[in-house]
């Protein structure tokens, strides 16, 4: 079985082909075409790539395309992306306002190119289905949070990867088969063992932490916006809900200008003076401008911020891991978060942490009561898996 699984930017189109046998999957192809400007161009050069690389031979081979589909108004899991489905996606467009339209555009751009292959989305919030209600709630009216004033959570398919590989690699194969199986069997538990306490840090252009246990997300720093908890590149994350009224009254300015400023001049690039990859963020720092510096640190203080509200809430931790493109890359950063944790029984391997770039391993020290560990996220595969049994399921 073959499924493309398409991820949809603004501005670019990337893609993996998974085939699948009843034992193994293999990564077929991989690619991305980025600055695309005409979407339906893009998708016919992403089949004909296919092709030339001897991937498939026929479109009809693909089984299915699946997409890691962000937000819907009521929607969650792994569905068929019906036009009812893509309806309640689009009552989520201000809600997710730079994930939502490329990705609604895109599926009906597919949906038209390829009308007789299955189209099908995993949410994004489909992995904290089993939250507490505690962690599901703002403190607002019950009319707001049955309007849909609520927490999610997302990057789900991310901290769901990292849920398995980290309990693999644990050598708990109970809670990584739970965690494999969590579609499935709705949350129930399945885990023989001791409790396994894990959280995750996905930090890349957007970031999140989440706590795990036994295979199931206890919550996430995001609530019910991909803008909030975390810092992100150049998007706020956690913010006052009165800081709004209270620019749009000073300031005299409207709300999609304050929307603006939040969602594309906001979080690191905000902090540092207009710089939002880490890198350039890092080397301005290392060059001794504060801003840039300042951006660093209260990133750092977010992420330790709600590691310890998960620790608490898990009751101590077996593991901590960092993922995504600076939780892979960034040992400094990865230091910066760790620092000062041995009493929590977080202790680094400082040459373990600077020799681990891209790449999976373990970064604590041996004896570390809390292991730490890289692993590189592979939110495609989660995608794809789930698409399968989606697939498998119905037929
Ligand atoms: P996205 O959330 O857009 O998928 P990524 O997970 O790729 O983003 O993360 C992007 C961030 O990770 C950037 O801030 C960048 O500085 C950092 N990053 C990505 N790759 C590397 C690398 N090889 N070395 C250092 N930093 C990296």
């Amino acid at each position: 079985m073959k499924i493309l699984v398409a991820n949809l930017g603004s501005t670019s189109l990337k893609w993996r082909l998974f085939a699948f046998t009843s034992e193994e999957v293999a990564l077929l192809h991989r690619g991305g075409l980025e600055r695309v400007k005409d979407y339906p161009s893009a998708i016919q050069e992403c089949l004909e790539q296919l092709k030339e690389a001897g991937a498939i031979e026929e479109e009809s081979e693909l089984s299915a395309i699946g997409f890691k589909t962000v937000l819907a108004q009521s929607v969650t899991g792994c569905v068929a992306l019906s036009e009812e489905v893509l309806k309640d996606m689009e009552a989520g467009n201000q809600i997710a306002p730079a994930h939502n339209p490329p990705y609604l555009t895109g599926i009906r751009l597919f949906a038209e190119r390829m009308p007789y292959t299955p189209l099908v989305g995993l949410f994004e919030t489909a992995f904290y289905q089993w939250i507490p209600e505690t962690s599901k709630r703002y403190g607002v009216p019950q009319s707001w949070f049955e309007a849909g004033v609520r927490r999610w959570g997302f990057h789900g398919a991310s901290h769901k990867f990292i849920a398995e590989r980290s309990s693999e690699l644990l050598g708990r194969e109970d809670v990584a088969e739970r965690a494999r199986q969590l579609y499935v069997n709705q949350g129930q538990s399945l885990v023989k063992g001791p409790s396994l306490r894990v959280v995750s840090a996905h930090l890349g252009g957007s970031s999140s932490v989440t706590g795990i246990r036994d295979g199931v997300a206890i919550g996430n720093s995001m609530g019910l916006s991909p803008q909030s908890g975390l810092p992100h590149n150049n998007r706020v994350g956690d913010l006052d809900a009165m800081a709004i009224p209270y620019m749009i009254q000073k300031q005299g300015w409207t709300m999609e200008q304050v929307l603006h400023d939040l969602c594309s001049s906001g979080g690191l690039s905000g902090l540092s003076g207009g710089f939002n990859d880490l890198r350039d963020v890092q080397s301005r720092a290392e060059e001794g401008h504060a801003d840039a510096q300042l951006a660093l640190d209260f990133l750092v203080a977010e992420v330790r911020r709600w590691m310890g509200a998960y620790y608490l809430e898990l009751g101590g931790l077996d593991a901590l891991v960092f993922t995504a493109g600076i939780g892979e890359n960034r040992p400094q950063l990865r230091k910066a978060i760790c620092r000062e944790l041995e009493p929590l029984g977080i202790q680094l391997d400082e040459s373990l942490n600077e020799g681990c770039l891209g790449q999976e391993g373990f970064i604590s020290d041996a004896n570390s009561p809390v292991k730490v560990l890289v692993i590189p996220t592979n939110e495609e595969l989660v995608v794809a898996r789930e698409v399968k049994r989606f697939l498998e399921n119905k037929s």
